[in-house]
């Protein structure tokens, strides 16, 4: 009698329908609740002869399974149906999509290249991965030279000590760009190049693996110191305000000579003298100088009728003197918080 009872209930549990979330519901009180009809069937299950018990058992176990199933599946079925329903409420309100902003270098960068193309230099981007040849021995540095330690960097391969083409280098600075473009081109030259650079540091608040350097450079006949300093003044007039003063300092590279350091008046006290500009009233921007002829000539230019200056300056500590950014690292953490603060900045 119960087996009979059990088997009918089997058959209508595998076909019951529903045309709602409701409706599953009113199924699942009905067959699975505490005062469902398969808690009833227990009721009848003690008068059962104890040799049954065991099959009748194991059927309202079955009976149970296929119940929980049935009613599961009209749950996913109603689901799915709801979400491929297409009825789409056109006039809902668009989920907001953050813009992104200009990274602060990229910022600085634009607005260099932007100052000196005013003043008809054109951009050239040589190649990060160079080699001893562009970075080191065209620019004056020989193979033993100690100015090479100042730029240690990331050699990819160093087959030949003696064969410079053959040492292949991430670059350590871009005036390896300056060799190359003057290497395949006649002058007048007047070029900036930017570009990102690599050193063999560790990585501190005030020194990192890779920063970004914009180097120029004008070659011509007739080119004068006076001529590089009325152009970087004018540079750091645009840069940093028409009152800015600057002061150039002896120093030495290996591929300028005369060569110099340039400073501008500190943009925080005017000049007065302040912690930022550990109270001389000078902050050091970039360096620079006049070509040295043993570099125009390894690039197949004629010292005897052309001239020519450089300078170079690094990306990162001009942002830091127009936007106060004093860790280098935050440049390359890509933390939204800090790269945000730059969305009014261009
Ligand atoms: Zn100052």
């Amino acid at each position: 009698m119960l087996l009979e009872k059990i088997e009918s209930l089997l058959k209508e549990v595998s076909t019951l329908t529903a045309a709602n979330a409701e409706e599953i519901e009113q199924l699942r009180l009905k067959y699975l609740s505490k005062k469902g009809e398969i808690n009833a069937l227990m009721a009848d299950f003690r008068n059962v002869a104890a040799d049954q018990k065991k099959t009748v058992g194991m059927k309202i176990n079955e009976l149970k399974q296929s119940a929980i199933e049935r009613i599961n599946q009209l749950k996913e079925e109603a689901q799915n149906a709801e979400s491929h329903s297409d009825d789409i409420d056109l006039t809902r309100s668009a989920y907001p999509i953050g813009l992104g902003t200009r990274h602060p270098i990229s910022i600085v960068t634009n607005e260099i290249i932007d100052i000196f193309s005013r003043m008809g230099f054109t951009l050239y981007q040589g190649p990060e991965i160079d080699d001893d040849k562009h970075v080191f021995t065209m620019l004056n540095f020989a193979a033993d030279h100690p100015a090479r330690d100042m730029q240690d960097t990331f050699f990819i391969e160093r087959s030949d000590p003696n064969d410079v083409t053959k040492n292949v280098l991430l670059r350590s600075h871009t005036s390896g760009d300056e060799a190359h473009y003057m290497e395949t081109h006649e002058p007048p030259i007047r070029i900036l190049c930017p570009g990102r650079v690599y050193r063999n540091e560790a990585i501190s608040a005030r020194a990192h693996c890779f920063f970004h350097q914009v180097e120029g450079l004008y070659v011509d006949k007739n080119v004068s110191f006076t001529d590089l300093k009325q152009v970087l003044l004018t540079f750091a007039r645009e840069m940093f305000g028409p009152d800015t003063k600057i002061r150039l300092r002896p120093s030495y590279f290996p591929f300028t000579e005369p060569s110099a350091e340039m400073d501008i008046s500190c943009n925080i006290c005017g000049g007065e003298g302040c912690g930022f500009c550990k109270h001389t009233g000078w902050v050091e921007i970039l360096g620079c100088g006049m070509v040295d002829p043993h570099d125009l000539a390894a690039c197949g230019i004629d010292p005897d009728v052309y001239t020519g200056y450089a300078f170079g300056m690094g990306v990162e500590r001009i942002t830091n003197l127009k936007y106060r950014v004093n860790d280098l690292r935050l440049f390359s953490e890509n933390d939204t918080r800090f790269l945000r603060e730059f969305e009014s900045a261009y």
